[in-house]
């Protein structure tokens, strides 16, 4: 058990095992004031952070990278004994997230360093510049699901472009955050660049209203709109990871083994506690019988349990009423379980769930279900595969498997990214930026986009020949506007549809 005396706090709070019950940690249960302090005690660290230029915030970014993979087996450790999932799956969490801190380290000059930039006929008495400037002090608001990966989505890519950062981890897994500060603190000990607070859903209001320069917030649709709200009264902006309903198209071509593979491990691993998950599978019809044999042949070996098991249990409780809501519905509307269903629910653990002739409108086609579950459609054709893919407020990712067809298919589905003939690549690949629109939320994190979103861009111009044209004076002559109005005249008159 661990108590992690951040700050003398009146409060605390009990973390428990979801797999077992059993007691895994007591944390403070930080308050305005306390947030506070630490968005004060940030704001120095932050000046120091910034003035260290980008080699020298490497060179401790790196070191930090390094604290994280020698001490992967205690990390992975927090992150089941608080979440639940099996262990290796925790330290491939671990491998993902260190891929992109270790690129965000690597390119966040490239990206983000001041650059020359090219002016126009009537600026060319200017030199211009362009660079991105970190915010000073960055609030990240994070999930439970991936407590590594999703929250250094923001943090790496926050610190890598020069902010402070503090981090709110979710109130179910408080110690991975713990964790991954304190290995901060040994890599970066001179000023506290990486503050965690920790808490409930007011500590994460709090951070909020602290007058941070931006918040980067992965959860729920629903807490987005509220920590949007909060963020309004600063006018503070916000980055927003939320929820997803993503689907697989198979379409007839695809290689069906590979594509019942990828739902499968889509659907089911983290136990369905995944943004990105599949949820929804569109099956072409002229595949479908030989997709549904695959796709239970690979499904009916995975189980539910602890330790041992493929899949762990579902962290939050609440959760499990969500998903017994979603399989009752959609059986009581005429689907079919084709595996699991009603009696796959006990306490916390969820057997993985297969639905069939589940209508458009049930809960389960059109809302984040967060569990090891899965309906299946089959479909005339592509077209109605993505009318139905499309027909959601939701556009986080989406997967598709065709072995001619897959780009063009990808060009037509409204999400932030999509990967073809296989499950999730596009949320590693280090290059790409990963996000969502609609109620999937907006900005981004990874890659080029993910280190922007955490600076606003500063342009500098600097008059280096003495101004052909007197422009921006009072002094402006006549010929000064005749001059003028002849270039509008050649510059952009002659344009026509
Ligand atoms: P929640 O929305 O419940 O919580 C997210 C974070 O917000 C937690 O730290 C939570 O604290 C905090 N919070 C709660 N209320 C407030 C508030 N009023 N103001 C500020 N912060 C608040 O999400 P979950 O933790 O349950 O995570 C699961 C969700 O995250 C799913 O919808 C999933 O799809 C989404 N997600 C999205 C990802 C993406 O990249 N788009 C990646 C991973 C997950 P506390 O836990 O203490 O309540």
């Amino acid at each position: 058990m661990t108590v992690h005396p951040f700050a003398p706090s009146p409060s605390t709070f009990e973390v428990h095992n979801p797999a077992t019950g059993e007691l895994v940690g007591v944390y403070p249960l930080h308050r305005g004031d306390e947030v506070d302090v630490a968005v004060y005690a940030a704001t120095e660290a932050a000046s120091w952070w910034d003035q260290l230029g980008f080699a020298q915030r490497a060179r401790r970014l790196d070191a930090w990278r390094g604290e994280i993979a020698r001490g992967r087996a205690a990390l992975a450790h927090v992150i089941h004994t608080e979440m639940g999932k099996p262990i290796s799956d925790a330290n491939l969490e671990i491998a993902m997230a260190l891929e992109h801190l270790t690129w965000a380290t690597r390119n966040a000059e490239k990206v983000l360093g001041r650059r020359q930039m090219g002016s126009s006929l009537l600026t060319l008495d200017h030199s211009a510049s362009l660079e991105y400037r970190p915010f000073g002090v960055v609030g990240v608001i994070g999930p439970w699901n991936y407590p590594v990966f999703t929250p250094l989505s923001s943090v790496s890519f926050a610190l890598a472009a020069g902010n402070a950062v503090v981090f709110k981890p979710s109130e179910y897994t408080p110690g991975v955050g713990v964790w991954l500060a304190e290995a901060f603190t040994r890599a970066v000990p001179e000023h506290p660049v990486l503050q965690v607070v920790t808490g409930d859903g007011a500590t994460g209001e709090a951070l909020c209203r602290s007058g941070v320069g931006k918040i980067g917030f992965t959860g729920s649709t629903a807490t987005a709109k509220k920590v949007m709200a909060a963020c309004a009264e600063n006018l503070t902006p916000v980055l927003m990871e939320c929820g997803g309903k993503d689907a697989l198209i198979v379409d007839a071509d695809a290689d069906v083994d590979a594509a019942a593979d990828a739902a499968v491990w889509g659907a089911l691993s983290n136990a369905g506690q995944t943004c990105l998950g599949i949820e929804r599978v569109y099956v072409h019809t002229r595949v479908y019988e030989q997709f549904l044999q695959a796709l239970l042949t690979a499904a009916r070996p995975v189980r539910a349990g602890d330790d041992e098991a493929e899949i762990g249990p579902i962290t939050m409780p609440k959760q499990v009423e969500v998903i017994r809501g979603h399989i009752s519905e959609a059986l009581a509307l005429g689907a079919r379980a084709l595996l699991g269903g009603r009696d796959s629910i006990e306490g916390q653990f969820v057997q993985p769930t297969i639905l069939t002739d589940v209508p458009d409108h049930a809960a389960a086609i059109t809302e984040e279900t967060f569990g090891p579950t899965l309906t299946l459609t089959r479909v005339r054709d592509i077209d109605e595969a993505i009318e139905k893919v499309n027909a959601t407020d939701y556009g986080l990712g989406a997967t598709v498997f065709s072995r001619h067809h897959g780009p063009a298919i990808a060009q037509r589905i409204r999400a932030g990214g999509v990967s073809i003939n296989a499950f999730v690549a596009h949320a590693l690949v280090p290059t790409l930026p990963l996000g969502g629109v609609g109620a999937s939320g907006f900005g981004r994190v990874h890659g080029a986009d993910g280190l922007k979103e955490f600076t606003y861009a500063k342009a500098v111009t600097r008059r280096r020949l003495p101004s052909p044209l007197a422009l921006t004076t009072f002094r402006r002559t006549e010929r000064v506007d005749a001059i003028v109005d002849t270039l509008i005249g050649i510059l952009h008159g002659r344009s026509r549809r």
